[in-house]
């Protein structure tokens, strides 16, 4: 029947976190005990008084159609929350709200990006991203990086990659999968280069921004001549461990989100208004109410590379945010274990799912054929379990 589905979602790869974790889930129901190191997802439940707010919404009927580009106050709420985390000003003209970062993405592609041009993607990146661009016409062009320069694209890097093509480029900081963290010297020294070519847009997705081990988040569209030509997008699922609630945002030019809501309101309309209420209270509260999740991602990335370390062959950076970590296992390939041979990340990551029982993903997805992917939102007790089983398996 494949022939009569379009050549649009042929030509798709299916997301290789979400194909991961759904595997994962398979086994489980065969009555496999696999521990789930897939999906980039907190392991904590949301907080009470996020949960409360969705309940009220509820008893007040919040059960209708809302504006396209989200609640006039939950768009206060976001250009507040700029302000106060980000120093951004963004009106609620240049706010658009979404159902989940992703979908703020996919606008971004679909009113931004003409067939054929280029977005520069800097290596590893979040594993949609070259297809959200592919799905616009838009042509992915990836930019590698290594361990050596801790996964972080060179202005030099940048530079090379331009090409009259060029319309944007798209990353995120911290950075997932590598959990990386762009400073703002080496912002500024992307910036110079993009300030020689004014046509180019940048996507900052800044979903990781509290997850930061290091602290002091910079915004690239605070950086002298970025704000006019960044869009920056952002969301609750992270900080707030609200994946499932599905709400993300941008901000950005007007004309942008002007595009964006027009798109989407063809499209999927207002993202779901329960949700949209409850964040409204997610975002006016103090940081401090979410401190505790992030000083726990922070100690258990300090665990996973203590119990990462001790295996020999895996070769790491220090990652400052998220909650991943990027392994580079290429020591493994040509090698045969259990009778299977290892010749990419994938067969690497399928050998730790079946001889481990514990689902990571191949590094591939995210544009980096040599690493597999980590998530370390997991409980201490079953990261401890994770590795060990990693280690007996190798
Ligand atoms: N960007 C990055 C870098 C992510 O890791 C995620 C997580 N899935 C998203 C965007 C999308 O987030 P969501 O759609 O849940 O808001
Ligand atoms: N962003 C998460 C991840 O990278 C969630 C899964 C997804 O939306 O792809 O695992």
């Amino acid at each position: 029947m494949n022939n009569h589905l379009s050549e649009r979602i042929n030509n798709m790869a299916t997301s290789a976190t979400l194909a991961m974790a759904a595997k994962a889930r398979e086994l489980r129901g065969q009555g496999k005990d696999i521990i789930g190191l897939s999906l980039g997802e907190p392991d904590f439940n949301i907080p009470d008084f996020i949960k409360e707010a969705a309940k009220k919404a509820i008893d007040e009927n919040y059960s209708s159609y809302s504006p396209v580009d989200g609640y006039v106050d939950l768009k206060q709420a976001i250009s507040n929350k700029f302000k106060r985390d980000n120093n951004l000003e963004y009106g609620l003209n240049q706010i658009v709200v979404s159902t989940g970062a992703k979908q703020s993405l996919a606008n971004i592609a679909m009113v931004m990006l003409n067939k054929g041009d280029e977005v520069i993607l800097p290596a590893p990146y979040w594993v949609s991203y070259s297809d959200i661009v592919k799905l616009a016409e838009g042509v992915p062009v990836e930019v590698p990086t290594s361990i050596a320069s801790d996964f972080k694209m060179t202005p030099e890097q940048l530079e090379a990659a331009i090409t009259p093509k060029t319309k944007m480029m798209w990353f995120s900081s911290p950075c997932n999968p590598s959990g990386s963290v762009y400073n703002e010297k080496e912002l500024k020294g992307l910036v110079e280069v993009l300030k020689k070519h004014p046509g180019i847009f940048v996507v900052s997705d800044e979903i990781y921004e509290h997850i930061n081990f290091r602290g002091g988040h910079v915004s690239i569209a605070g950086i002298d001549g970025m704000y006019d030509r960044t869009i920056t997008v952002n969301g609750v699922s992270k900080a707030f461990a609200m994946t499932g609630w599905r709400i993300g945002y941008l901000g950005g030019p007007d004309w942008v989100a002007k595009a964006c809501t027009k798109f989407q309101g063809q499209n999927t309309s207002g993202a779901n208004a329960i949700a949209q209420r409850a964040t409204i209270t997610a975002l006016e509260a103090p940081i401090s109410k979410i401190q505790f999740m992030i000083d726990e991602f922070h100690k258990r990335r300090d665990l996973i590379l203590d119990l990462l370390g001790e295996i020999k062959g895996f070769n790491l950076n220090v990652p400052e945010g998220a909650f991943y970590v990027f392994p580079d296992i290429s020591s493994f390939f040509g090698k045969t274990m259990k009778g299977k041979k290892i010749n990419n990340a994938s067969d690497f990551a399928l050998y730790l799912l079946e001889f481990a029982n514990v689902a990571t993903v191949t590094g591939e997805a995210f544009g980096n054929p040599n690493c597999i992917r980590i998530s370390y939102a997991a409980s201490e007790a079953e990261l401890r379990e994770a590795i060990s089983r990693i280690k007996a398996a190798l």
